[in-house]
């Protein structure tokens, strides 16, 4: 994914934390005798995989109302869940969706919680979980608190959300692999008081914003009934388009929408499982891209996907361009791959870090071989996307920290955070009345 494209027979040096060398294995086993060697010759050593939208919060939200329209879902499910969603539950289900995206050859994660629980700052225990099994993202809270919005928090007050994002600035600020955007869970779900005081806090603070924008049409007809105009218009009137935007979806756009989202440097977190389960539409994929934006892949959360596999993301972003524009040659598979590599990491911000096998970034390496579906190399880059699942996954670093070695977690006890994580899916669905409405098949009986 760097400017050398792919080697044959070669070898990532990992020394420190960092990818010291790139080049022919033949000639860094004979430089580094002493060196511990993983992989046998036959896989594919890839850059990890960058997931630039997701919600780990929503871990225990999986198979909850998947067939619904966007806002009723949002009204059914997410906002009566949210409320007694606590720090604990947002913290070990991060833990249980981090193992299944270490599986899926995810190092980097953009996270945005979208809940409002009075009682708690619940949007901390995301980035606890990431702490606690070693992943580098990027956390945000993606309060909402206009009446009848997706997530609706409302009662928590401008005040209380922004003391949360604060306290979320401080958490992510004392791990070195954990970042913070300011998190907008929707324009429309947003007071206007607090869109204004949000703006203007970024400004002041140099933060970058993620929210989730042009996701269906019904969010335009909405906007235009409230304010008289789209979400994007309201966004540049606010400023929030010029404050390093990376924003989720972007599938209502027209052209001249596009040149004003290229001019203002906004990156685009394309997620395609999620807007396929949703019906909400189909993203512009190829036109951003030919416009300049930065195009990244997210899984979204597991309540609108409902799996939190990458690779089935990036698949998925390569089907549904080829179907859409009936030409299959409108992504290739390398493309499809940087968009979940490089591509990922320019619309964070964090190119000069990861997204590609280069010497001095850091060590976020993927291996993956030794399965029926890998056993023969014709395209390095055509096999990952469409061949690959994540049981060929077999080693992942983050940092220069091995995560996952020979198919084992190495951080996490997946049995153990099971068992832990149903009693707090079972209670937090009983508590959101969830079970009593029969969405959800646990029971506490
Ligand atoms: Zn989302």
């Amino acid at each position: 994914m760097g400017p050398s494209g792919a080697l044959r027979d070669a070898a990532v040096h990992i020394k420190d934390g960092e990818i010291a060398a790139v080049e022919s294995y033949e000639r860094l086993s004979a430089a580094l005798p002493q060196v511990q060697v993983v992989g046998d010759g036959t896989g594919i050593v890839l850059p990890g995989l960058v997931n630039t939208h997701t919600h780990l919060s929503e871990a225990f939200l999986a198979g909850l109302g998947s067939d619904l329209p966007l806002f009723t879902w949002g009204q059914e499910i997410i906002t009566p869940a949210g409320r007694h969603l606590t720090r604990e539950m947002a913290r070990e289900g991060s833990v249980l969706k981090v193992a299944e995206l270490i599986r899926s050859g995810v190092t980097c994660i953009n996270d945005m919680f979208v809940h409002g629980n009075p009682d708690s700052y619940a949007s901390l225990g995301v980035a606890e979980g990431l702490a606690l099994t070693g992943m580098r993202g990027v956390v945000s809270f993606g309060a909402e608190d206009a009446v009848g919005g997706l997530c609706d928090t409302e009662g928590l007050g401008v005040s209380r959300i922004l003391d949360e994002q604060e306290a979320l600035f401080e958490i992510a600020s004392s791990n070195a692999l954990v970042g913070f955007r300011y998190g907008i869970g929707t324009l429309l779900g947003q007071s206007d008081e607090l869109l204004a005081a949000g703006a203007a806090l970024c400004h002041d603070r140099d933060w970058g914003i993620h929210t989730h924008l042009a996701e269906v049409n019904e969010e335009l007809l909405e906007a235009r009934e409230r304010w008289g105009h789209r979400t994007i218009d309201h966004a540049e009137s606010l400023g929030i388009l010029s404050s390093r935007l990376l924003a989720a979806h972007v599938i209502w756009v027209t052209e001249s929408d596009i040149e004003l989202l290229a001019e203002r440097s906004v990156s685009v977190a394309h997620n395609p499982v999620a807007n396929m389960i949703l019906g909400s539409g189909v993203c512009p994929v190829t036109q951003l891209q030919a416009a300049g934006l930065a195009v990244g892949i997210g899984t979204d959360g597991a309540a609108s996907n409902d799996s939190q596999n990458m690779l089935e993301a990036v698949k998925a972003t390569s089907l549904l361009q080829k179907v859409h524009h009936t030409n299959p040659a409108i992504l290739p598979a390398q493309k499809t791959l940087e968009m979940a590599t490089i591509d990922g990491a320019r619309a964070l911000g964090l190119e000069h870090e990861i997204g590609s096998l280069e010497l001095g970034k850091r060590a976020d390496v993927v291996l993956a071989g030794g399965t029926a579906e890998l056993a023969t190399i014709h395209d390095p880059y055509q096999q990952i996307v469409y061949c690959t699942s994540p049981r060929s996954i077999s080693d992942v670093w983050i940092d220069g920290h091995q995560v996952l070695r020979a198919c084992e977690l190495v951080a996490i006890d997946e049995d153990k955070q099971i068992d832990r994580c149903r009693p707090l899916a079972e209670s937090l669905t009983r508590d959101a009345g969830l079970q009593q409405r029969g969405w959800s098949w646990l029971s506490t009986t």
